[in-house]
């Protein structure tokens, strides 16, 4: 598996998406959407597409294999990029994550490992805010009442995202994407205006992190170390692990409803989906301050919004698990899931993965920073 590595730096003020929509004081986002940078792909890679009319489902399209528009846009899992000031992606704020004063808070910020235990929290993006004056185009005068005012992303801003290159991509597919995407000079809102000039660059991730079956026996060997400090008798039984959400995920239960629960039977259900079936995991339990045994989930419902580039209309809001959720698993059997935890990390779960959603990481080092010396 590829991992890449997308840079992203600012040249003028980005407009990178509203979260909402409409009216004339538009708000920017502080990161730049799988969405969006799916949509410049897209938009380039469509025009030479022969049935660009079929911008929705692709499958149907005649040359689907050798149609760059097919094979660079559907089943890519676009990354969310974030403002980063070093060359490292930075991180959710996990929601285990508290801060170490009296009382205890949970911690908000994004944060950057820097390997070796190493940890600090990331910096905001920066912003400032423009006002237009709509002109009329029939008088070509101001126009009263057209007064706007955008809120943009500063220049000289650097975002970073990681995303897994699809299974089926050999070196020369890898290669003209990175083209692509390089060439990529403009990106979101407002451009008119002279708003979102960019400088894309994309390379192979370093290879320094540690693989899923490292992360997951490393997470296990702590677990083991302190169990009996946290009331653990006797000691624990098969393997554990977590799934962190990196982003937010759309998740649903086998009967389609919206939820932010991640369930063993949706875990199981993703497995099989990647070509692992039959294999088996049990949801972690703990009993809350009434006795009533809760699944070990630490997540929150958030609404995300989207706007659709193919209709130029709003997406409907949808609930999702929060960026930073933590579910927790047990296994009797590791070894089995070590391939399957690897491919789910590297595709993620939930809906719209293509647009960034459902990025996750299994046993994310940061929980092994219990008691640190
Ligand atoms: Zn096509």
């Amino acid at each position: 598996m590829t991992r890449l590595l997308i840079t992203i730096k600012t040249l003028s003020p980005l407009y990178a998406g509203a979260l909402k929509p409409y009216g004339s004081f538009l708000e920017t986002r502080g990161e730049i959407s799988g969405a969006l940078l799916r949509g410049a792909v897209a938009s380039r890679t469509l025009r030479d597409c022969a049935a660009p009319e079929l911008i929705n489902n692709h499958e149907a399209c005649g040359v689907k294999d050798i149609c760059p528009f097919y094979y660079l846009t559907t089943g890519v899992a676009f990354p969310t990029c974030a403002v980063a000031d070093l060359t490292r992606p930075t991180e959710p704020p996990l929601r285990t994550m508290v801060t170490c004063n009296a009382p205890l808070e949970p911690f908000g910020k994004r944060y950057v490992n820097e390997g070796g235990g190493r940890y600090h929290s990331a910096s905001m993006p920066r912003t400032r805010r423009m006002t237009h004056v709509g002109i009329n185009r029939r008088r070509e005068t101001a126009e009263q009442g057209l007064l706007y005012s955008v809120q943009a992303v500063v220049e000289g801003t650097q975002f970073i995202g990681c995303m897994a290159a699809p299974d089926s991509w050999d070196e020369r597919r890898v290669d003209e994407f990175k083209q692509l995407l390089e060439s990529i000079t403009r990106l979101g809102g407002e451009q008119t205006y002279g708003l979102g000039r960019v400088e894309i660059e994309l390379k192979e991730a370093d290879g320094d992190e540690e693989d899923v079956p490292t992360r997951v026996g490393e997470f296990n060997k702590k677990l083991k170390e302190v169990w009996s400090n946290y009331g653990g008798e006797n000691a624990p039984q098969g393997d554990y692990f977590t799934i962190d959400l990196l982003t937010p995920a759309l998740l649903t239960t086998p009967d389609g409803t919206p939820t932010v629960q991640l369930t063993a039977d949706m875990l199981q259900a993703r497995a099989a989906e990647l070509g692992f079936a039959n294999l088996r995991v049990e949801q972690v339990c703990c009993p809350d301050d009434a006795g009533v045994a809760r699944p070990l989930m630490f997540t929150a419902p958030i609404t995300v919004a989207g706007w659709s580039e193919a209709w130029g209309l709003p997406k409907p809001p949808a609930l999702a698990a929060t960026a930073g959720s933590v579910y927790v698993f047990r296994t009797d059997d590791i070894s089995a899931w070590h391939d399957a935890l690897t491919q789910i990390e590297a595709h993620g779960i939930g809906a719209r993965r293509e647009e960034g959603f459902g990025a996750v990481r299994v046993c994310d080092p940061f929980h092994r920073e219990v008691e640190p010396q």
